[in-house]
């Protein structure tokens, strides 16, 4: 008899963009000239950088001649990409990271979800709320959780609000949190952590054992130069600190597929018995048990944004998303709402106008300016009352959509 992971059952249906979805197909079918213009998308709409096109088109070659025909590549990434990540984003930082301390990877959801599995089933996790919900529901599905309570809760999980209260800076928590996941820049809230709270966490994390995993997604996003890009920027990080990368946002790769994760060899974690592990160690043996290695012709694509010439492309691609965030910020911040994020990350969070509940302002939205966002109740108890508008949308609609809140929106 089969039976089915239980844990899976604790869930609750993937509800924020499927209901987004029928909201917005519901109003269309009332309302079919409407012209409504999406910034509720975490996706990039810029194509690929040129260096990427051209590197992937050589590669598309090399595929087709017995003499550079490859096969199965090295699960943990060709050193070309590997060598490429280093120097341009760790040791241009001053940061040492080795070559076998790189894992290449289809992108960082995947490691952000996998990760888990090389810690214990009783390990607790700690996750900021609000936050990208992949942390949270790769661990219910391993059964790190108990049931979801009525406060929107699971039972176990040690929840750490990131408020306007607090600065979007969580405190330590107030109980043993053995996996803390921290994510910066900030989806959804586009908040940075300064280096001195990353330095709280580190030091928290040495001084309990515990181990940090730190989403820098959207580190290329970061424009105030005193925000640390790297965990690794921190003080003893190399001992608690696993990172993850990727080229979707940085790089438009969205649909093509590529990220990575660092593991200094000096993070370890106990066994039962009391023995330590590198826990560099046991994520190889999970790739390369579980993964057969990211396309060659995506890492060659990859590879090309680290010329100087690609540099220049991603840089340019980033400064376009940046320029529709501040037209957002100053725009929402010009009609009194308060607007966080934004200046270091394609996100712009929004406090809804006398504390609506985030899914009427959803609706508020898009009926009276024919915008969507994303409520902020979806990422977690504490988005509520708030809401994210993204800058990936095109020039031309970002403004359109802040002019037509302005003239339209009655707040
Ligand atoms: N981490 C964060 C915080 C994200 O917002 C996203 C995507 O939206 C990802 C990871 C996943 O990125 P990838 O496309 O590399 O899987």
């Amino acid at each position: 008899m089969a039976y089915v992971n239980e844990n899976y059952l604790k869930l609750p249906g993937n509800y924020l963009f499927a209901e987004v979805a029928r909201r917005v197909a519901a109003y269309r079918d009332e309302h079919p000239d409407a012209d409504v213009i999406r910034l509720g998308i975490g996706d990039v709409t810029l194509p690929l950088p040129a260096v990427s096109i051209e590197a992937m088109h050589t590669a598309v070659d090399e595929m087709a001649k017995k003499e550079t025909f490859r096969g199965y590549g090295p699960e943990q990434g060709y050193d070309f990409l590997i060598d490429a990540i280093i120097e341009r984003n760790y040791t241009a930082r001053g940061v040492t990271v080795e070559p076998d301390e790189v894992f290449v990877s289809d992108g960082s959801k995947s490691d952000c979800g996998n990760i888990q599995e090389i810690f214990s089933e009783d390990a607790i996790v700690a996750i900021t709320d609000p936050v990208y919900p992949v942390y949270l529901d790769t661990n219910v599905m391993a059964g790190r959780t108990g049931k979801l309570g009525a406060d929107g809760h699971f039972e176990g999980v040690v929840y750490l609000p990131s408020t306007e209260e607090n600065g979007f800076a969580p405190a330590l928590p107030d109980r043993r949190a053995d996996m803390i996941y921290l994510c910066c820049p900030n989806n959804p809230t586009g908040t940075t952590l300064s280096r001195n709270e990353l330095q709280k966490w580190v030091n928290y994390a040495r001084e309990n054992d515990a181990v940090i995993l730190f989403d820098a997604a959207y580190a290329a996003y970061i424009t105030e130069p005193y925000v640390p890009r790297s965990i690794y920027e921190i003080d003893g990080a190399r001992e608690v600190a696993i990172e993850f990368r990727s080229f979707s946002k940085t790089a438009g790769f969205t649909g093509t597929r590529c990220g990575y994760t660092v593991i200094p060899k000096t993070v370890t974690a106990k066994a039962k018995d009391g023995s330590r592990h590198p826990l560099n160690a046991l994520w190889s043996r999970r790739h390369s048990t579980k993964f057969n290695g990211t396309a060659y012709i995506v890492q060659r694509g990859a590879a090309a944004i680290y010329t100087d010439e690609g540099q220049r492309q991603v840089a340019a691609n980033i400064a376009y998303y940046m320029e529709n965030a501040r037209i957002i910020r100053e725009g929402l911040s010009a009609l009194g709402l308060s607007v966080f994020g934004g200046v270091n990350a394609p996100y712009i969070w929004l406090k809804t106008p006398n504390n609506m509940p985030s899914w009427d302002f959803f609706d508020k939205l898009l009926r009276e300016a024919n915008v969507v966002g994303t409520p902020g109740a979806g990422f977690g108890p504490c988005g509520e009352g708030c809401f994210r508008l993204t800058a990936f949308g095109a020039r031309e609609d970002t403004e359109k959509a802040i002019d037509r809140i302005r003239q339209r929106l009655d707040i």
